[in-house]
């Protein structure tokens, strides 16, 4: 399904004012009004209108869509870290997760000027997000993969392009109860008297329409619930428990409106031998007690394949060497990279043959080597 740039629909440059959007919007929205428009698919264009109008004309979700297109399906769709959400912590991504989600439902059933137009109940409503989690292991972590979701998600029904009708022509009439309009004047008894409230139209649901004969796939429903394997790149060396947002690969939205987004939390399987800390990566490396001693030019398992090593001669346990540039990337798209810190143990056989042992217990004889000479000295 491609969709057009919201940009060409309106027709007009991507620098455009607030102002020429509008202007745009409005002479567009005259012409292909399903009302009085004769052209074939004035629906259709009328949807394209208003879709591309909501989008550009929030400051916000232009800027997200001159960023991240329709779908986000773009890998830089992340945005680096830009694109990020860490966790809840900002608040700000709390609020996001929501808006799209009630607000814009509250905004379609009460929203302003519903007066004015008929369908107004028809605009684009974004999917709901989807929250997911998915454990890797540290050297995927530091590379980054591509990644295959299963999901759950509320499908747009394509038997009936999402509208419910069996026939799309045929079984979508305007609803008699609310006139067309989505919702119905009732009146409340209050301790403060009657109060008059607007509610969504009990037979069309504010929709504004209702079908005479129903889509066999959905049920009449214009969605259905349906597995889906989503392809998520996910960056490189990125944090643990940083949450991802995918945007517009989550649940599908209704009258063509964008998908929900994904939050994507990672969890990184524990590793034996390595571990992050912040841009580096660390290793306890075994090292033979004879190695340590005599020196030796010692094979070190990196992430990127082994690398050599040199180790001096009389290597105590616990010294630490730094192979520069094989640890974690400074970001999902830096090509620098941090340190793997190599921390040295010297190890002791647990077993010796015979010949080994006489051959130390001579070298026991003849060494000068005594650890401390005195620990009382500075008592
Ligand atoms: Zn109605
Ligand atoms: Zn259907």
């Amino acid at each position: 399904m491609g969709k057009r740039d919201y940009y060409d629909v309106l027709g007009v440059e991507r620098n455009a004012t607030d102002e020429k959007i509008k202007r745009a919007f409005r002479q567009l929205a005259k012409k292909y009004h399903p009302d009085v428009s004769k052209e074939k698919d004035a629906e259709a264009k009328f949807k394209e209108v208003n879709q591309a109008y909501e989008v550009l004309s929030d400051p916000n979700k232009r800027r997200n869509y001159d960023q991240f297109g329709h779908a986000g399906n773009d890998p830089n769709a992340f945005g680096g870290f830009g694109g990020f959400s860490q966790g809840f912590s900002g608040g700000g991504d709390f609020e996001d997760i929501f808006s799209g989600g009630f607000g814009d439902i509250f905004e379609n059933f009460f929203g302003g000027g519903a007066k004015k137009r008929r369908g107004f109940s028809n605009q684009p409503i974004k999917g709901e997000n989807v929250a997911a989690r998915v454990t890797v292991t540290l050297k995927e972590q530091m590379f980054g993969k591509t990644i295959k979701l299963d999901l759950n998600v509320d499908k747009t029904c394509e038997a009936c392009d999402g509208t419910g009708a069996k026939d799309l022509k045929k079984d979508i009439h305007t609803c008699t109860t609310c006139d067309g309009y989505g919702y119905v004047n009732i009146e409340q008894r209050s301790l403060f008297g009657v109060i008059q409230s607007q509610q969504p139209c009990p037979d069309c649901k504010g929709r504004g329409k209702v079908v005479a004969s129903k889509c066999p796939k959905c049920k009449g429903q214009g969605h259905y619930r349906g597995k889906e394997v989503v392809e998520i790149e996910l960056p490189k060396s990125i944090y643990e428990n940083q949450q991802l947002r995918i945007r517009e690969k989550g649940n599908y939205g209704l009258n063509n409106g964008p998908r929900g987004d994904i939050y994507l939390e990672i969890t990184v399987k524990p590793n034996k031998y390595f571990k992050r800390i912040n841009d580096n990566l660390h290793l306890d490396l075994p090292v033979s007690y004879l190695d340590a001693l005599l020196g030796a030019e010692i094979k070190v398992p990196t992430f990127d394949g082994d690398v050599h090593l040199k180790l001096p001669a009389n290597t105590k346990t616990n010294s630490v060497f730094s192979i520069p540039n094989h640890g974690f990337f400074k970001g999902p798209a830096s090509t620098k990279r941090g340190d793997l810190i190599v921390n040295v143990l010297v190890a002791i056989p647990t077993k010796l043959s015979v010949e080994e042992k006489t051959k130390l217990q001579e070298l026991k004889d003849i060494s000068s080597f005594h650890i401390i000479d005195n620990f009382y000295e500075d008592l």
